[in-house]
């Protein structure tokens, strides 16, 4: 079922997401070689816990898990594409590249981000990576205007992502969000134009491809939750959650 937000509801997701940002942000600046992933997830949870608000992914279960995720931040490093699980041996090394995804709940409302980010001095290949990445969240973005479906959005960043060859991660969506970390509808980041279900003035939606340098096809770790490349290359993602007006999208994950 789809949720269409009320005035009051987009007030708060809107000071949510501004918070939300705001945080992920300061995440960003920890983030440099020697750090452990598990540091990051603690400064996150703290900022959060600080401003009184949730960390929304600590001990969210999704279908089919065999334990809550165990963190308030996923920390996805190089070949690891989302969901990778805060470790406190897990040291961040100059040249590598991390995701950070974080959700949060603000006066009982979701919003959810995520950025990748270099440690340190990064090859000219991550650079590409990343800002194609990050083009191609704010492509998808574009699309998604009121009257359009779901499908413009995955057409969208299908279509620029094809000329620069990366595999486009098809297992995992963006989704709707607001009175849950994760709603209907799915939002897809690849497919046919005019399909799926259509975006109407007042959803919330999560947008966030996840591209890989190499093959789209993934593999689940032993843990259960983090996912990473089949072929050991590098991918990226970012993730905004975003207003449907009747005028430009308004994305609601910024300072
Ligand atoms: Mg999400």
């Amino acid at each position: 079922m789809i949720i269409i937000k009320t005035k009051e509801e987009i007030e708060i997701l809107r000071e949510g997401g501004k918070r939300l940002a705001t945080v992920l942000h300061k995440v960003k600046d920890m983030v440099k070689p020697g750090i452990s992933t598990w540091e990051l997830d603690k400064y996150a949870e703290k900022l959060i816990r600080d401003m009184g608000d949730y960390p929304a992914f600590l001990n969210y279960k999704p279908e089919g898990a065999d334990f809550p995720y165990p963190a308030s931040l996923c920390v996805s490093v190089n070949n690891e594409v989302v969901h990778g699980i805060p470790k406190k041996e897990k040291i961040l090394q100059e040249g590598d590249i991390v995701s950070i995804d974080l959700g949060l709940r603000h006066n009982g409302l979701y919003t959810d981000m995520a950025m990748t980010v270099g440690v340190g001095e990064i090859s000219n290949a991550s650079k590409k990576l990343l800002k194609t990445t990050e083009q191609a969240l704010m492509v998808g973005i574009e699309a998604a205007q009121c009257g359009n479906k779901t499908g413009d959005i995955g057409h969208a960043i299908e279509g620029f992502v094809r000329p620069h060859k990366y595999g486009i991660v098809e297992v995992l969506s963006g989704h709707g969000v607001g009175k849950y970390i994760h709603e209907d509808p799915y939002i897809p980041n690849f497919g046919k134009a005019n399909t799926g279900v259509k975006l109407v003035k007042d959803m919330v939606i999560a947008i966030e491809p996840m591209l890989n340098n190499g093959t789209k096809n993934v593999v689940v770790d032993n843990d259960g939750y983090t996912f990473r490349t089949a072929d050991g290359k590098r991918s990226a993602h970012f993730e905004h959650t975003i207003l449907i007006t009747d005028g430009e999208p308004e994305i609601l994950t910024k300072i």
